[in-house]
């Protein structure tokens, strides 16, 4: 069964779902075509219509949404809440903006005239992983389903309630039949949606092997994609850094969400003069978050998503060892029912650890303690990933010459404040492509259609 609600915390499974036949994917799939026919042709204020109203019904009910999101797979129950009030921001924003992102551009060709248009192009089909169970699939739905397409979705197996929640929410808002549609499908079946020819383009946001299986297929058709994918960013120290606030930011980017963020501090690059001051701080921080029920706000460190997520993290960490690194902290699962694991520190990953090159999709920092900015540069470079990275420095303008030259999609000086409605997220190399929210987020799938007018006699 590959659609099972388990709660982290405890082990209990609360709820298991079948996958769809074929013939219901059928229906859901012509369902969603017929339904992109009409759609297409709304106005922004009409479709705003029902979007504005889903984040309105989403904020009405934060407590609901994020009690269902903790004891599916395990955020905090504060976190959860956040998450949930994000999420309906998102599809206000894009309620209230997508028109002014889509409206025709004026060019300005030396002969006639011409302008831009924007107009959507049909179903789009999203892959969506389970670490932000609402937010993942509000950045698909706000600016997809107001630039005119239509979207069907396949969530991870660990989120079904979540998923199926989300469905609900925008049928409760008023979306026609086959406008929002979750796939409770097998990979099998989502390989055979992205070769439907009703399915006009792929949005991913999952680990690199699916980001590299989807994306081939929808290569394969011809399919614009968008690929947000994993990252392993590096949380820069420089020797101005103010320490007190550095700390306090390296526990919050290593982690919130208990390390699952695409966009988590992952390795910590800390200049020579200020490396022990910062490990010492660092680790008593991490040393006192206390594990406990994730729907209890006293508790500071929650269970990851599910039980093979940490079996497979505990065994990243063993491989790590086996090959040369050392455990500075933790390493370990927590003696006690549900999937906890101990706040890690790994110190001498070296650059032949097939570890320096690894997600750690957890609670588990690699350390580094580099002699310069530039040796701390290189190093965050050193990486197959790009998606995000921080610098923390008193000297704001330096932390931007810094920014500068790492290859990444997002850098932040000072903090680590990842995603707001208004800005773009994404990453380069391994890390994917593409934008999702802002003004370029609306544009992944929208057609750009060039309109020129000229009065001229064909030439003979
Ligand atoms: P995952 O295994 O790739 O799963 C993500 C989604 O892809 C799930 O819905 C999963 O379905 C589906 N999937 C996986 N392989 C597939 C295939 N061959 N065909 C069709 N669907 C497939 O990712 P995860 O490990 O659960 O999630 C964490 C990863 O996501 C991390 O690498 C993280 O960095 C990345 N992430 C990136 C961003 C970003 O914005 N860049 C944001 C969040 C997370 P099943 O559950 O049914 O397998």
């Amino acid at each position: 069964m590959s659609y099972q609600s388990i709660n982290p915390f405890d082990g209990k499974t609360l709820k298991t779902f079948e996958e769809l036949t074929d013939k219901q994917l059928e229906t859901a799939l012509a369902t969603a075509a017929t339904c992109y026919e009409t759609w297409r042709h709304k106005t922004y204020a009409e479709r705003a219509r029902v979007i504005e109203k889903a984040g309105a019904i989403m904020a009405a009910n934060i407590d609901e949404f994020a009690r269902l999101e903790t004891l599916e797979m395990g955020k905090r129950i504060d976190e959860a809440r956040g998450e949930v009030k994000f999420s309906a921001d998102i599809m206000a924003y894009y309620a209230k903006n997508a028109e002014r992102f889509l409206a025709p551009v004026d060019l300005h060709p030396a002969v006639g005239e011409a302008h831009m248009e924007s107009s959507p192009i049909g179903v789009i089909f999203g892959v969506e992983p389970w670490n932000f169970p609402y937010y993942q699939l509000a950045r698909v739905a706000g600016p997809h389903l107001m630039a005119g397409n239509v979207l069907v979705v396949k969530h991870a197996g660990c989120v079904p309630q979540c998923a199926i929640a989300f469905e609900k929410l925008l049928i409760d808002a008023g979306a026609p039949a086959g406008l929002y549609t979750n796939l409770l499908i097998s990979h099998a079946q989502s390989d055979r949606v992205v070769d439907d020819p009703r399915i006009r383009g792929v949005a991913l946001t999952g680990s690199v092997a699916a980001g590299q299986s989807i994306a081939a297929r929808a290569g394969k058709n011809l399919k614009p994609s968008s690929m947000e994918l994993g990252g392993s960013d590096a949380f820069i120290v420089l020797e101005d850094a103010d320490l007190e606030h550095t700390v306090k930011w390296a526990v919050w980017g290593r982690m919130y969400n208990t390390g699952q963020t695409c966009c988590a501090a992952k390795r910590f690059i800390v200049l020579e003069s200020l490396a022990d001051k910062f490990l010492e701080k660092f680790q008593a921080a991490l040393l006192a978050l206390k594990p406990g029920d994730p729907m209890d706000e006293k508790t500071t460190l929650g269970p990851l998503s599910t039980e093979s997520a940490l079996v497979q993290l505990l065994g990243q960490v063993d491989a790590a060892v086996a090959k040369g690194a050392k455990v500075l902290i933790g390493g370990k699962r927590i003696d006690r029912p549900g999937s906890f694991m101990q706040p890690t520190i790994l110190t001498d990953v070296k650059p032949e650890n097939p570890a320096f090159r690894d997600e750690f999709f957890g609670p588990v920092a690699l350390f580094f303690r580099v002699k310069n900015e530039d040796e701390a540069i290189a190093l965050a470079n050193d990486s197959d990933f790009g998606l995000g990275g921080s610098v923390f420095t008193k000297d704001v303008a330096r932390g931007k010459r810094v920014a500068s030259r790492i290859d990444t999609g997002m850098m932040f000086i000072n903090n680590i404040s990842w995603a707001d409605a208004e800005l773009p997220f994404g990453g380069i190399k391994n890390s994917g492509y593409g934008r999702e929210l802002g003004d370029m987020g609306i544009q992944e799938f929208v057609n750009k259609k060039l309109v020129r007018t000229v009065t001229m006699e064909a030439p003979a």
